[in-house]
């Protein structure tokens, strides 16, 4: 790194230590199977936190916000979204230049409190803004997979 990108950077600081942090995650492979099954029929599923109203989707079992058990209180959401951030890409992961810039993006579903990431298509990266209105473009012939979203395109 060069002096001047140091300084830019600011100073890195450390401290030595440990923390003894116990945490427990789980995965309700339930939950992602009716998710998916959804997709199929190109519909969104999500759950909804019962006491705060968050939804989330893809679906969870406890709620990020309140830590409530959500239980399965499913709700369906637009397949339409809000870009929250993105990046774009240049290169692949060995170097080689992409005939053209790959935008991925992060989007809150309407309706959802939570947000999904997927590839952005139709746009150039000069004319992609945050807040921008995406739809889900399905594939064609869905199989009841994650990657029934083909990616999101700029909302007419
Ligand atoms: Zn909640």
């Amino acid at each position: 790194m060069a002096e001047e990108e140091k300084k830019a950077a600011g100073e890195t600081k450390s401290v030595k230590g440990a923390w003894d942090v116990k945490y427990r995650w789980t995965f309700r492979q339930d939950l992602m199977d009716r998710y998916v099954a959804g997709l199929k029929e190109k519909k969104l599923w999500g759950t909804k936190c019962h006491r705060c109203g968050r939804v989330y989707v893809p679906p969870k079992d406890i709620c990020g916000k309140c830590f409530e058990e959500i239980d399965e209180n499913w709700v369906e959401v637009k397949d339409r979204a809000e870009l929250v951030t993105y990046t774009v890409g240049y290169t692949s992961i060995t170097g080689q230049p992409y005939p053209e810039p790959q935008i991925t993006g992060t989007v809150r579903f309407e309706g959802s409190d939570s947000w999904a990431l997927g590839p952005i298509r139709g746009l150039k990266p000069e004319d992609i803004k945050v807040g921008m209105k995406l739809k889900v473009v399905w594939r064609e012939e869905t199989k009841g997979q994650l990657s029934d979203i083909e990616h999101y395109a700029p909302a007419e």
